[in-house]
């Protein structure tokens, strides 16, 4: 059976998102023209070759580089139409992000790592008992009070997608998540994003080029050349 979505509200919506550097005398076109709607609870994987853009798009939908031409579009709002402080406030409260490379602070503890965006914008902050909960979704209460050094790289990765929702949000971005990490870590990091996504609803951009990462999601868009090539969508277990 296919998983139905809510298909007229969209989570994200990109319409001709085109990102073109300039160096020198030449142009880089990054990303051309890609359109693409992703629906609230959807996951999506995006995958190609290196320099496909890949992560110039997930840039794009977090609001941490401004196109060249076309609109994004996080749940409606336009993010061209928010100067650059509210453009940050806005990905503060909505977004999560996953990098390959953890960017934990190297002097706090997990928890204590976790719980950093909150101080920075009170918002949708955790009580005392989502975060117990939280942590053991991540399978790390008994690692809270570690500091990175102490943890291995999957506990890391661990860490720092719990820092992504500790401010609840409802999309998740993340670009390479799994690169540094093992395959039974890779697999598990993958599971608990797809568990976020059946039972929280949240909306997972996930950029890899591994395909067993990919197929973890309910549609894999692959890009060529900074354009959409396929697109393929996975049947998946009511
Ligand atoms: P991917 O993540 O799929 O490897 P990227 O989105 O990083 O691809 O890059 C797409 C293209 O844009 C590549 O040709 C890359 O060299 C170029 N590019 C990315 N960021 C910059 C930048 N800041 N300045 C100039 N060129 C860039
Ligand atoms: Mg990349």
């Amino acid at each position: 059976m296919t998983k139905s979505f809510d298909s007229f509200n969209f989570a994200v919506e990109t319409t001709d998102l085109t990102k073109i550097y300039t160096q020198g005398r030449s142009r880089i076109f990054a990303l051309s023209d890609v359109s693409l709607k992703i629906k609230h609870g959807e996951f999506v994987t995006v995958t190609g070759a290196s320099g496909s853009g890949k992560s110039t798009l997930l840039h794009l939908l977090a609001g941490l580089i401004v196109p060249t031409a076309g609109i994004v579009k996080i749940d409606h709002v336009n993010l061209s139409g928010l100067n650059d402080a509210a453009r940050t406030r806005f990905r503060l409260a909505n977004i999560g992000i996953v990098f390959q490379a953890y960017n934990l602070i190297p002097t706090l503890t997990a928890e204590e790592n976790i719980l950093l965006p909150s101080r920075i914008e009170k918002g949708n902050s955790m009580t005392p008992e989502q975060l117990d909960e939280l942590l053991d979704t991540l399978e790390i209460r008994e690692r809270r009070t570690h500091r990175p050094d102490s943890l291995s790289g999957g506990e890391q990765q661990r860490v720092a997608i719990g820092r992504a929702l500790s401010m609840n949000p409802s999309l998740i971005l993340a670009d390479e998540p799994t690169g540094n990490l093992d395959s039974g870590n890779s697999e598990r990091f993958c599971k608990l994003l797809r568990e976020l996504c059946d039972k929280q609803n949240r909306t997972i951009v996930l950029v890899t080029h591994e395909k067993n990462v990919a197929d973890w999601g309910d549609r894999c868009v692959t890009l060529k050349d900074g354009r959409i090539a396929d697109e393929t969508s996975r049947e998946v277990a009511a």
